[in-house]
């Protein structure tokens, strides 16, 4: 490809909308470019890398024994209805009306969909197992658009289905997803984890999400060194470590002015109580009810754990106007102590003594609360975020957070689908049964992002090899030099004989332009060709993440060239 023909608008600003590295550097490098909110056109270098990113994934399904279907994104209400989706889904989903005023959605997922197809014409075990995926975009009204093709309203994604007879069917084809996931992504040459997730609102119980690692990253993870344990950390088991307060002796309540002090950090300037000798009261509206959770002061609340221990629907915040109305103190003075609601405590809660917290009385705390004596809560459970130091739940050892960026999550659905849906077979013994069910996706266009993330540095984006949208890129120095370009042509033809995907930098350009381009497109080779290469018979050839430079006989290149290349494959 000639790059004086090749579409890549690049920019030299640092585009403002652009919070995070590989947004900015997919604007800038000429990628994408933003439609509206969440929305994004992908230009010819990112359509390349898009194309490669399928093809392994695609490679990887086949092996598996999956089977590429196309499914519509345009999708009737009926099906949604049907399942009870078309309420829980909420505002993420796109809804449309046709000229008859008949309602569809497009499609954030396709559970409904296939679940119809197969229970349409699959109705023997002997059909089953059965592995379906696509590949396409999907429809999410994302509440917040951001950080790029991180987080788009329109995505490209992976999506297989497996219908299995029972449970050990399910199993079988989840380890084969699991072992799949685990090749893409390393295949992929990206840096990632495997974490236990939570399945949120698509149900079903097991459950695993493919984080790869990123300081940007919108999810975070503790992972153990010691044992293979990771999960999210909306997951992540908080054992109870032994109770180190256990001995202290109860104190008498004590009521103290606390004018202006709202917060944890407030508390500890002024009184000198340490955060972990005081608790969050957090309020929420569960469902139509107020309740109130505990947790220690250096604690964050895991809404997630919170909603399942209440087995509520919807969880959120109430307003402090409501609070105020029911407990008789704002946010920065809530206690459990005499509060009219049902209280619910995190373990770690549990083993402490002579704590400090709210009165219930703007501008008042109480120290030396104790549980028990002071109040009773309705429930005591894991409901906070793990944390570094945390103890790990299989083994112990001390656990380590980070950040990751989610590019794959596996769910087993279980019967969920397929009973409401009426997919159903015959066994052996002519019984119906409904079909066991999993469901597995693959953020392609989210994983081009995290691969640029992971791999970016000062110059711009370093695309691992198996992905990077050409393998190689020659530079004439001087485009203007006949024979430079006679030599750089020539070596283009050669590589291109070779099938090495090549650009040629013939742009009229200064040379240091043409640098920063190859550098900021992320191109894993680049050779340079410059007057030495006349004189001398020697190119230079540099990797993008090396430093120095290589110099190789002006005959030997392509040979050399690859070399490097099936190096860097492995
Ligand atoms: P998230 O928690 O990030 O919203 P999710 O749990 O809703 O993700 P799934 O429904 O499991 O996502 O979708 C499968 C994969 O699709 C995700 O692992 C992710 O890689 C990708 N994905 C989901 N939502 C988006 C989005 N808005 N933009 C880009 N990719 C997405
Ligand atoms: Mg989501």
């Amino acid at each position: 490809m000639k790059a004086s023909e090749l579409f890549f608008p690049t920019l030299r600003e640092v585009p403002s909308e652009a919070e995070v590295l590989s947004h900015q550097l997919l604007l800038r490098a000429g990628f994408i470019r933003k439609a509206t909110a969440g929305v994004y056109s992908y230009l010819p270098l990112a359509s390349r890398v898009l194309k490669k990113i399928m093809n392994i994934v695609r490679e990887e399904m086949d092996r598996a024994g999956g089977q590429e279907v196309i499914l519509p994104i345009v999708q009737p209400a009926e099906l949604w209805k049907k399942s009870g989706r078309w309420e829980v889904y909420g505002d993420e989903m796109f809804r449309l009306k046709d000229r008859h005023n008949r309602d569809f959605a497009l499609g954030p997922t396709h559970e409904e969909i296939i679940t119809t197809l197969v229970d349409a014409d699959v109705h023997s075990y002997r059909h089953l197992p059965l592995l379906l995926y696509q590949i396409q975009n999907k429809y999410r009204d994302e509440i917040r658009p951001r950080f790029g093709l991180m987080r788009g309203r329109e995505f490209i994604m992976k999506d297989l289905y497996s219908f299995d007879i029972d449970e050990e069917g399910l199993d079988v084809s989840y380890h084969k997803m699991y072992e799949a996931y685990n090749r893409i992504f390393q295949r992929l040459k990206l840096q990632y984890r495997v974490v236990e997730a939570d399945s949120g609102a698509i149900g079903g119980n097991e459950s695993h999400e493919f984080m790869v690692l990123a300081e940007n990253g919108e999810a975070e993870i503790v992972y153990c060194e010691n044992c293979d344990y990771g999960a999210n950390t909306e997951k992540a088991v908080c054992s109870l470590e032994e109770p180190k307060a256990a001995e202290e002796e109860q104190l008498e309540r004590e009521k103290v002015h606390t004018p202006g002090q709202r917060t944890i950090q407030d508390l500890l300037d002024y009184m000198n109580i340490p955060k972990e000798k005081q608790i969050k009261t957090l309020i929420y509206y569960a469902d139509e009810e107020l309740v109130a959770a505990l947790v220690r002061g250096d604690r964050e609340l895991n809404e997630i754990k919170f909603k399942n221990v209440l087995g509520c629907n919807q969880l959120f915040m109430a307003d402090e106007a409501a609070v105020k109305q029911l407990c008789g103190a704002g946010f920065g003075s809530l206690g459990p102590v005499g509060l009219p609601l049902k209280t619910y405590i995190d373990l770690e809660v549990s083993q402490m003594k002579n704590f400090a917290c709210g009165a219930n009385e703007d501008d008042y705390h109480f120290i030396n609360v104790n549980l028990g004596r002071d109040f009773t809560p309705a429930g005591i459970n894991d409901i906070r975020n793990a944390v570094t130091g945390d103890s790990c739940p299989v083994c112990s050892a001390p656990l380590y957070s980070m950040r990751g960026i989610e590019v794959g999550h596996i769910f087993k659905l279980g019967t969920k689908y397929s009973e409401v849906l009426e997919a159903n077979y015959l066994d052996q013994k002519g019984r119906e049964k409904p079909m066991v069910m999993g469901c597995y996706g693959i953020g392609i266009s989210r994983t081009m992002a995290a691969a640029a993330e992971q791999g970016a540095d000062e110059n711009g984006i370093v695309w691992p090899l198996p992905i990077a949208p050409f393998e190689v890129i020659i530079v004439p120095v001087n485009s203007k030099n006949e024979e430079q370009m006679q030599a750089a042509w020539s070596l283009y033809e050669e590589f291109k004989q070779e099938g090495l995907e090549t650009i040629i930098d013939d742009r009229d350009e200064r040379a240091g332009v043409k640098f920063k381009d190859a550098d900021l497109i992320g191109i894993p080779l680049r050779i340079t060709i410059g007057p030495r290469s006349l004189q001398e018979k020697q190119v230079e050839i540099k990797k993008r993440t090396a430093k120095d430079v290589e110099l190789v006989p002006l005959d030997a290149v392509s040979s050399r060239v690859k070399l490097m290349l099936k190096e860097m494959s492995k």
